[in-house]
């Protein structure tokens, strides 16, 4: 647990918020995708990108000719948002109707990685996104080191909000008597689909099991 701070304290429906940082880190570690904001002058603009969890660090990896990770690299502020799409909530009401969710919030500025914390910052994002793949695959060339930047976020200041309640019944609800309930969503990885080689190593064969 943690003290709230103020930039990221849940308002709005604040019974939703998990200050455990467990369950930060559970979220974190289960996604693949997060969506990272940055202001560009007056303009935000948030792209979507790989990332994986490294102790109190997240660790984002891109083109180093990308807007985003230049000002990422250069220490801008930004707002990394991470979320678990669990479900659609049907409920009596389309004003009620909602979704089941995990998400969590990190704000702060990252700092650019260089040399071995660069290689084990790739380490770790192979290992999150891709897992048992490293040994197997080419390494990272001179070149293609450098045309990636590396930057890690410090996990300092976060929030996260938890939306797993049944649809609710209000009062203008009576007399409609439609179907209601909750549809589970879940990011399932499908059978692989080989392109090179023989049959898939058995780490790729796991994800899908
Ligand atoms: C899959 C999904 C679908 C959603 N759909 C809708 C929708 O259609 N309409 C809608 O109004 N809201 C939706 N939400 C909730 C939305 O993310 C906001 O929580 C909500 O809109 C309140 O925004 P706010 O700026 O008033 O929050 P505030 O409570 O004022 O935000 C204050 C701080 O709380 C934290 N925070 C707020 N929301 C989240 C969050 N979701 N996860 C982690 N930290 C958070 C942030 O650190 C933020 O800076 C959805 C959330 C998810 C994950």
């Amino acid at each position: 647990m943690r003290a709230p701070r103020p930039r990221t304290e849940v308002r709005r429906l604040p019974e939703k918020a998990v200050t455990d940082l467990a369950v930060l880190y559970a979220i974190l570690d289960e996604a693949l995708v997060a969506h990272v904001g940055i202001a560009d002058g007056e303009q935000p603009f948030v792209m979507p990108c790989g990332y994986a969890r490294s102790g109190d660090r997240l660790l984002l990896h891109g083109s180093t000719g990308s807007r985003l990770f230049r000002a990422l690299g250069s220490g801008a502020a930004a707002c990394v948002t991470v979320t678990l799409l669990d479900g659609l909530v049907v409920a009596t009401s389309l004003f009620e109707s909602s979704m089941h969710y995990r998400s969590a919030v990190v704000i702060g500025a990252g700092v650019s990685l260089t040399g071995g914390e660069k290689r084990e910052a790739l380490d770790c994002l192979s290992d999150h996104l891709l897992p048992g793949r490293r040994a197997d695959a080419r390494p990272p060339n001179r070149r293609e080191l450098a045309a990636t930047s590396v930057v890690a976020l410090p996990i300092e200041e976060w929030s996260v909000k938890v939306s797993d309640a049944a649809p609710e019944y209000v009062e203008d609800d009576a007399g409609w008597t439609p179907w209601a309930g909750v549809v589970p969503l879940r990011l399932q990885p499908g059978p692989p689909v080989t392109e090179r080689g023989g049959p898939p190593p058995s780490y790729v064969k796991s994800w899908h099991a």
